[in-house]
């Protein structure tokens, strides 16, 4: 084993023992919750020696970085979240190679998923991004909470894609736990409406636990495995 591969397996080993005692805490089983690597940035050697070590989810947030590891890795059995920020113009592109886009934060994007996979002859995975940001923060990302039903709508007419849940990044400068709880809520609104839609990916590598707390499905985890990135992102 390389020493990169021997540093990711040692880090991989704490997040996963991080979340089997968050889910211990949270009286869950371990099953329920679904590690997600996310491997932005980092190389197709990183994504091989995440594979070698059991990893088969793995996030990404950009569509060209995301595309060409895609087909670099087409021999190892992953399953390709997309989590970034999506262009109406690009949603038919990462169609092509995502297995699930989470960030669905609106209609316009939707054409160009069902197009994708309709090319594609598949079905292809969504999860509505909610903001838990108060309304007008700058740079939030998501749909807000009151326009979630309509979209929820929106994907559950569209053809070719399946709803699976729903998504979120905890806000800066407030409690985690809290901003969870919300999104709890939502969740708890959209299964109302569409049971099969039980997905709540939420908690990255320094909120995973207060996720867990509130029943996140997926965590996405991308420094406290691979390092820190080189720049933000
Ligand atoms: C980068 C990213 C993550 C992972 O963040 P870490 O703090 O490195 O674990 C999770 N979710 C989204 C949407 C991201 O863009």
């Amino acid at each position: 084993m390389s020493a990169r591969a021997a540093e990711l397996a040692e880090r991989l080993d704490v997040v996963r023992r991080r979340i089997a005692t968050a889910c211990d805490e949270a009286g869950r089983d371990p099953d329920e919750v679904t590690l997600v690597v996310v491997t932005k940035f980092f190389p197709e050697s990183d994504v091989r020696a995440l594979a070698e070590l059991g990893v088969r989810q793995v996030g990404e947030n950009r569509h060209q970085e995301a595309e060409a590891k895609h087909a670099a890795c087409a021999d190892l059995d992953l399953v390709w979240h997309f989590i970034g920020g999506l262009q109406s113009n690009k949603s038919a592109a990462v169609g092509a190679w995502a297995d699930v886009v989470q960030s669905v934060d609106r209609a316009k994007l939707l054409r160009g998923l069902s197009r994708a996979a309709h090319e594609r002859d598949r079905v292809l995975d969504v999860c509505v991004q909610v903001s838990l940001d108060p309304p007008g923060a700058a740079g939030r990302a998501g749909a807000d909470p009151g326009d979630v039903p309509a979209l929820v709508e929106a994907v559950r007419q569209a053809e070719g894609l399946r709803l699976r849940g729903v998504m979120a990044v905890a806000p800066r400068g407030e409690d985690p736990g809290r901003a969870f709880a919300r999104l709890a809520e939502v969740a708890a609104q959209v299964r109302s409406v569409d049971p099969a839609a039980t997905w709540v990916s939420a908690g990255m590598s320094g909120d995973l636990e207060e996720a867990v707390r509130w029943g996140a499905t997926h965590v996405r985890v991308g420094s406290a495995v691979l390092g820190n990135r080189p720049t933000t992102g």
